[in-house]
């Protein structure tokens, strides 16, 4: 068998090339490139897909991050509470603004843990962001309580979680800003970068609209000074096409998901938990052993590749050494980074690949 990738972003084309390629074609004959009707067309369909009132696109998912931020006012001397164990990106969203990113030990869904973050709230504490790591929606009602009991601001990182739900809302749906990235490994993935925002507060969505655009909302007339993070024409219609889509491509990713848990028995290997009330829609399928480099070594003697999410903690990464958080602090965090491992989980992956995956760690010894 040819070897098996940890994601495919092929077969996710192919699985509706012609529809693809059709509205690839409309848009460069359209002469319109940027912020046209594709982009308020996806606008209005995704903000319907999740719920929301309003959807902004951007030009990424940290650039939904840190214009999250920006707009909600929280700088330099605020705190941010986040998860310890997330992708960079999520803390940088909090950095790039001047802000401190506060670290919480995950729970046992890979999300952040929502009975240890009482005791990080300081007077500076202004934000929680909620990672919906992996796919898997948090723990949301203790963190909404939480928010309103300390008056923070709720900012979800949903880049990994789109149309995942806790107690049937919508990821994204339950604070003040839900980010999301489009980044074409993501589950509605464009082909190439784009991200956008979604709110249901008026004045959030207006200024994040003008925010991206150079602070202009009129040509040549600057509220604010803005930054450029424009969705282009060609990803909103690509996406327009996915998002049609959604629902087979969340079934597609299920069913594999529901074979690994059924049919995985390996003795080394700890399969991944969904927690009461959410749903997980699998953009990662993530298992933990203690014996990760040989599992990894045995699998790519297989043909079978696999990948880290994530081998270095933020607090851990040279990048943060200035917040001079030091090794041992999060141990659960540092456990985790030691010990996860992605297998192989896309769309259009065959049976025949999934019944080899399954096989091949099965038989490891
Ligand atoms: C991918 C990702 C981001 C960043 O999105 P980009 O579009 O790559 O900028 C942020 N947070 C998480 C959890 C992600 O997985």
């Amino acid at each position: 068998m040819e070897k098996i990738m940890p994601n495919r972003l092929d077969r996710g084309f192919f699985m509706y090339q012609q529809e693809f390629e059709a509205k690839a074609l409309e848009v460069l004959r359209s002469g319109w490139y940027v912020l046209g009707e594709e982009v308020s067309g996806f606008e209005r369909e995704f903000a319907e897909y999740l719920g929301a009132k309003y959807c902004i696109g951007l030009a990424s998912g940290l650039d939904a991050l840190w214009i999250a931020f920006r707009v909600l006012g929280i700088g330099t001397g605020d705190e941010v509470i986040v998860q310890g164990n997330t992708y960079i990106a999520s803390v940088m969203g909090i950095t790039i603004n001047g802000a401190t990113p506060v670290f919480v030990e995950p729970d046992e869904y890979f999300n952040i843990d929502a009975s240890k973050i009482e005791e990080k709230i300081t007077d500076r504490t202004k934000a929680i962001l909620v990672v919906h790591l992996y796919g898997q929606a948090s723990n949301m009602e203790p963190i909404v309580k939480l928010c309103k009991k300390y008056n923070l601001k709720l900012v979800e990182d949903c880049a990994q979680s789109h149309g995942a739900k806790y107690g049937g809302r919508m990821t994204g749906t339950f604070g003040d800003i839900g980010c999301f990235s489009f980044y074409p490994s993501k589950n509605l993935g464009a082909f190439g970068d784009g991200g956008a925002i979604v709110t249901n507060d008026p004045k959030l969505a207006d200024d994040v609209r003008v925010f991206r655009n150079y602070g202009s909302e009129k040509r040549y007339y600057n509220r604010v000074v803005g930054t450029n993070s424009r969705l282009d024409e060609i990803q909103a219609g690509l996406l327009r096409v996915r998002l049609s889509h959604m629902k087979e491509l969340e079934e597609d990713k299920c069913r594999i998901s529901q074979r690994y848990l059924k049919e995985l028995n390996s003795p080394f290997v700890i399969l991944p938990a969904v927690r009461e009330k959410a749903t997980h829609i699998w953009h990662q399928f993530v298992i933990r052993t203690s014996r990760r480099q040989e599992l990894i070594d045995y699998l790519d003697s297989k043909g079978i590749g696999t990948i880290i999410h994530y081998p270095i903690p933020p607090h851990l990464s040279e990048a943060y050494k200035y917040l001079q958080i030091s090794k041992g602090s999060l141990p659960i965090t540092e456990t985790y980074a030691a010990s996860v491992l992605s297998i192989p989980m896309y769309n259009g992956m065959t049976e025949d690949e999934q019944s080899y995956v399954i096989d091949a760690i099965n038989e490891w010894r």
